[in-house]
């Protein structure tokens, strides 16, 4: 059903509505709002919100970001998730040319050099990918937690996006890991081995480290940049301060 009320209004409506439900409860509020694409990186968080999905057969489109290097547990993991719940989930992937002229530019692994670099190699992987997977969208599903990171410590459970036009729902915003992962014993849910081997947070395989005891959860991301802040620009904008030339994106465009 398309949205007929102004989004930002019903962003904040939802944001409200959204904890009184439980899981299931919420995805549905969802489904029934808007057309939802429900983006997952296989992470556990994104595990339980396709395993909803598929368990209650909603209409919301699951889609994924295959940047070409991701783990290959984690390319595995989506075959044996979509056969799991009878689902399709779509696969959004870089432009050749995109990545041809980043390795031109950079190196193909030119992201350890800096961060400007990095940026760019998000922005080409992930961030235009991702642009083609919310096109037509009213609502972007969000498996982000509050618990992740500092830098996630008050997200909501919805909110307009007005960068991209549309509501941005977190529907897990206020799940804790311990009852993350209590859920996914009891519902038997697929996830990722690399959790069981110190990945917490799972992204590109160069780019993502095993943590050592007591470490942030996502202290593994991009684990040789200082920022403790960062992120790869999907959801958060990372510091503005960092010179960008012109060839590569604008902070403001980049943030999982
Ligand atoms: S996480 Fe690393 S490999 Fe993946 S898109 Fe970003 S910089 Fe590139």
């Amino acid at each position: 059903m398309p949205i007929q009320q102004d989004p930002a209004t019903l962003a904040a409506m939802l944001d409200v509505e959204l904890p009184r439900l439980d899981l299931a409860g919420r995805l549905a509020l969802v489904a029934r709002t808007g057309r939802a694409v429900f983006t997952t990186s296989l992470g556990i968080e994104d595990q339980v919100i396709t395993a909803a999905i598929g368990t209650h057969q909603l209409p919301i489109d699951v889609s994924t970001l295959e940047t070409g290097r991701l783990f290959q547990e984690t390319v595995d993991l989506i075959v044996q998730t979509e056969e799991r719940y009878g689902i399709e989930i779509r696969r959004f992937r870089p432009e050749p040319q995109d990545v041809e002229a980043y390795a031109a530019q950079y190196g193909l692994n030119g992201f350890y050099e800096s961060v400007q670099a990095r940026h760019a190699c998000c922005f080409v992987r992930k961030l235009k990918p991702l642009a083609r997977a919310l096109a037509g969208a009213e609502i972007w599903v969000t498996g982000l937690r509050r618990g992740q990171s500092g830098n996630r410590a008050s997200i909501p459970f919805a909110e307009y996006d007005a960068d991209k036009n549309l509501i941005k729902v977190n529907p897990l915003a206020d799940w804790e890991i311990e009852t993350i992962l209590a859920h996914v014993a009891a519902e038997a849910i697929p996830v990722n081995p690399l959790h069981g081997r110190g990945y917490p947070s799972i992204g590109c395989e160069p780019c993502t480290r095993a943590i050592k005891p007591g470490e942030p959860e996502r202290a593994g991301r991009w684990w040789w940049e200082n920022d403790e802040k960062r992120e790869c620009g999907l959801h958060v904008p990372e510091n503005a301060a960092q010179p960008v030339p012109q060839a590569t994106p604008q902070s403001s465009q980049i943030a999982r």
